[in-house]
This record gives C-alpha cells, structure tokens and sequence, in this order.
C-alpha cells in the first residue's frame, strides 16, 4: 500500500490521516512537532484551564460531510452556542453577531446617520469602481463610515498594513459582511422568524476547540494510522522516487522512506527543508511571503466569570489588542470555581517591539487597554500567561500574488508532494475549510496515485472560501 507521511497535526493533517485510514487508501503516518494536536486550532490546559489559542469556533456553514463526522466523534459533547459577543464602535459596545433593536439602542447616533447616509448614496448612485485594494474595494462597498470606524483601523492591527497597501483578496474571502445586502442580510437573519437555522450560533467542543483534532487522530490511530507528536521534521529529499524524511524528537533522528509527503507546514519553510536543488528565483519567492504573528495574553483572575459575553471585539488603532475571549463562557463551564481566564489577541511580527515584550508588561498593558473601554479588572490576577503564534495568519501586501505564484508553482511540481491547509496554501482559512481540503485531498488519491486534474478543481473551490469570523 502507498506510504504517505503527513507533516503537521493541526485539523489538515489530522484530517487527512483519518481520511486516507478511513478510506484503506494509504498508509500513513503523521509527524507533528508540538506535543500537543490541533496547530493553531489546538487546546492546553493550565492551573486547571481548558484554553485555546484565540477564540475558536467551529460554523456551522462546515461542509456536511465534515460536520457528521465531527459530530459522531463528540457526540454530545459537541455543544450548539449562541454567539454573545461586543464590538465597540465609538465607545459604545453593539451586541455581535448584530441584532436590530440593539443597533437601535445603542448604536452611537453620529456612526448610525453615517452609515446610513453611506448606504442611501450607494443604492442611489451605485458604487463605482471598486479598485484592486482592500482599503478600495470596501469603501466602494461599505462607505466611509463603516471603513473608517471599524474595518480600517482594526484591519491595520491584524495586518499590520494600511488598508490601501493590502490585496483585494483580503477584502473578498476575509470579510464576510464586505457589502449593505451582506451586512443587512445578517442583522435581519437575527430577528426572531426571519432566522435561518443556527444563524448567530457555533458549535464548540466541551473539552476545547482542540478536541475537534485530537478526536480526528484518535481516530486515525484506531484506523492503523500512526501518530508521533514532538516531532519536527527536520529535512526531506527526493531520490529514485522515494521521499527520504529526517525528524527530529527527544529520542534522537528517525529517518524513513515514503512514496508520498502531504504537507501542511508553512509553505516557506519548505525550501529549507527539501535538500534537493531549490532554484533561486523560487527562494527569493519564499523570502517575499510572510505571516502575521500573534501574541495571546492569557490572564488568570481570581473570579468566577468575567463577563457573560463569549469575545469582545476592539478595531481602535491605540489598543493593543483585537480581541478579548473568556474561554469558560464558550462551553458553559462552571470550573474551575473562583477563577476565569480571559485572552487578549495581540497580533505583531515576529521579533518587533510587541513581540520582546515580557509576559507581565504584556499583562499590564491588556489591563491598562481593557480599564479604557469600562472593561476595568475589579479583581486580582493571580497568574500571567502568553503563547506566541509565529504563522497566526497570512498576509497580503499588494503585489504578494506574483512570489507566491513561483513559490506554489515549484511545490505543485514536486514529484509525489502535496501542500494543503490554512499554512500549506498561504491560505486564510478556518478549520472546516482546512478538514474540507484534508477530505478533498484523500479524495484525490486513487490507487495510490494522485489525481492533479482533481486537485486543481477542488482548488478551484476552496479559492472561494469566505472566511468567518
Ligand atoms: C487567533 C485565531 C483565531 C481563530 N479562530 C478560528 C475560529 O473561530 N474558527 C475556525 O474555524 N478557525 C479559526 N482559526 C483558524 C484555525 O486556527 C486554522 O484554520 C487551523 O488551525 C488550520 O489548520 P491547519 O492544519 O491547516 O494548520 P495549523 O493549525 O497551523 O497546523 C499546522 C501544524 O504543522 C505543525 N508543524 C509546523 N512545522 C512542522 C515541522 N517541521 N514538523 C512537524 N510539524 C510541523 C505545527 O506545529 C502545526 O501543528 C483561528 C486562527 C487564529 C490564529
């Protein structure tokens, strides 16, 4: 049988291994560096804290195919939520998802006329031309009031970029509401009777978001797959049409043979990786791509809950953070009593300024930013936390289409290599889209070979894949 070695553990890897097992289609085993499943999408506990990285949620807009199994996996243990969250808008805090009679009530009257005002002129006079930005094609769509107060400023902070300096592509697949129908779609699909099923609602495991993947590779083990965490792979080559991998763990080097390599490591890393001859132009490429990085602040306070909200969501450019999640407020849990832990996502660079700051400044600051919009810690904290994603999400300067093209185009060449997943394909994605690609991807191989007329049609899809926040 075909032997495939999956590099990675988050939901793609997973997946797949459980796919392919599933399927009797390969043998396979699984190389993920961390000692924990899940990648960005995993979960670890802490003082008794079940906590994820960032507020995760799986939508119910998962691919059916997906979701059934998801839910045969956890059972009830899967919970059905209702979506309880805040954005500030001009220092007044609007219920997300949006909800009319709260937009009524608490709307701050200046941004409602705005918007309003916005909308009446785009209906009548139609948009224009939209351009080819991101800072262009939403105001086209969306107004200036809406753009300035929310998208903007808050897109700079994730990015890191001004609007204008950001593809289209940003606009287009990570901005659900990206028009008045879209937005207006959605404050009135919350309206009792008007609501389609589990419209504001998520899915979310008991035991964490993480338990999505553990469950996956359990179940890929009991399929005979095997899984070996705290593994880096280290190096690959090609030879006489054999992969040869190198990983690296505690117990010294494993070195292997494979007929395949699914990949769903960042797909920068591969040049460095593939010890056969990597042509320059494609190395160069790799130099020009890069990801924003993300610092989760995780601060542990002696109460029961914090809020009764599930996020808070922060455009303000003088924040540091974008967003704020108490974790025990996703899966109802009561435990551990006396104590909660929220979790403010910081995103930077890896290496900036942000990123050197020690935990307790990171701390300090959260707090600080958190008293500004009547967030105010009325407790102690007992404990300070940080984990740092260094490829928290892709970006997308002006221009980044042309190297990740070279980049994508020499890897899609590589004999028997397959790059898939939110990292594997520079590609913005929540985690039903990364199992959706897992899925497709096992699809693909018939009889131990990998069908790239197929592959491309599912490529074809997953390029329309809308982000959901
Ligand atoms: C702050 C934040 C919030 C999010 N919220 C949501 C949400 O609410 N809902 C949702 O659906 N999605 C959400 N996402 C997206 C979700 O996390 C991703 O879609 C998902 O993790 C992608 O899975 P993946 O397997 O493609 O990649 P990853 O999860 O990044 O997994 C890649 C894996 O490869 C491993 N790896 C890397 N290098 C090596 C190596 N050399 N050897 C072995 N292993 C290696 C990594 O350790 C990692 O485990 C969020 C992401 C972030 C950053």
């Amino acid at each position: 049988m075909t032997r495939i070695a999956i590099l990675g553990g988050g939901p793609a890897g997973v997946g797949a291994a459980f796919k392919l097992r599933q399927m009797e289609a390969a043998d396979v085993v699984l190389f993920e560096r961390n000692d924990y499943l899940g990648g960005n999408a995993g979960t670890f506990e802490r003082n008794g804290h079940v906590l994820d990285f960032g507020s995760h949620r799986l939508h119910p807009v998962t691919e059916p195919e997906v979701l059934d199994d998801i839910m045969e996996f956890l059972g009830e243990d899967l919970l059905d939520r209702p979506r309880h969250g805040r954005i500030r808008l001009r220092g007044r805090w609007v219920h997300f998802p949006l909800k009319p009679v709260d937009l009524m009530f608490h709307l701050q009257p200046g941004f409602a006329a705005g918007a309003l005002g916005d909308m009446v002129k785009k209906t009548l006079l139609g948009k224009g031309d939209e351009g080819e930005t991101f800072g262009s094609i939403l105001r086209a769509n969306l107004g200036a009031t809406i753009c300035d107060d929310f998208y903007f400023p808050y897109a700079r902070k994730i990015w890191g970029l001004a609007p204008e300096e950001m593809a289209g592509i940003q606009a287009r697949r990570r901005v659900s509401a990206g028009s008045f129908g879209k937005l207006l779609k959605k404050v009135f699909g919350q309206i009792p009777g008007l609501k389609p099923k589990m419209s504001g609602r998520f899915y979310y495991p008991r035991h964490g978001f993480g338990a999505i993947s553990q469950a996956y590779a359990q179940k890929a083990e009991s399929l005979g797959a095997e899984i070996l965490l705290g593994t880096s792979v280290a190096k690959l080559g090609h030879q006489e049409g054999r992969w040869t991998l190198e990983a690296e763990s505690k117990l010294g080097t494993r070195k292997e043979e494979f007929d395949q390599i699914w990949s769903t490591i960042p797909l920068t890393t591969l040049t460095r990786l593939i010890s056969n001859d990597v042509p320059e132009d494609v190395k160069a490429a790799a130099d020009k791509i890069s990801y924003r990085a993300m610092i989760l602040v995780y601060l542990e306070l002696e109460t029961d809950q914090f809020t009764e909200f599930d996020a808070h969501y922060f455009p303000e450019a003088d924040l540091l953070l974008t967003r704020l999640s108490e974790t025990k407020n996703y899966a109802v849990r009561t435990e551990p009593q006396g104590r909660t832990v929220i979790c403010a996502e910081v995103p930077c660079l890896v290496g900036d300024d942000t990123w050197r700051l020690d935990d307790a400044s990171l701390g300090k600051k959260i707090e600080a930013d958190l008293a500004r919009c009547d967030l105010k810690l009325n407790c102690a904290v007992a404990n300070t936390w940080t984990a740092r994603l260094p490829q928290a999400y892709p970006l997308y300067p002006l221009g980044y289409e042309a190297p990740f093209e070279t980049l994508d185009g020499w890897v899609s060449g590589l004999p028997d290599f397959l790059s898939y997943g939110r990292q594997g394909l520079f590609a913005h994605d929540n985690t039903h889209h990364a199992l959706f690609m897992a899925y497709s991807a096992a699809k693909c191989l018939k009889d131990g070979h990998f069908d790239r007329t197929e592959w491309a049609r599912y490529r074809e899809i997953f390029s329309h894949h809308v982000v959901e926040d």
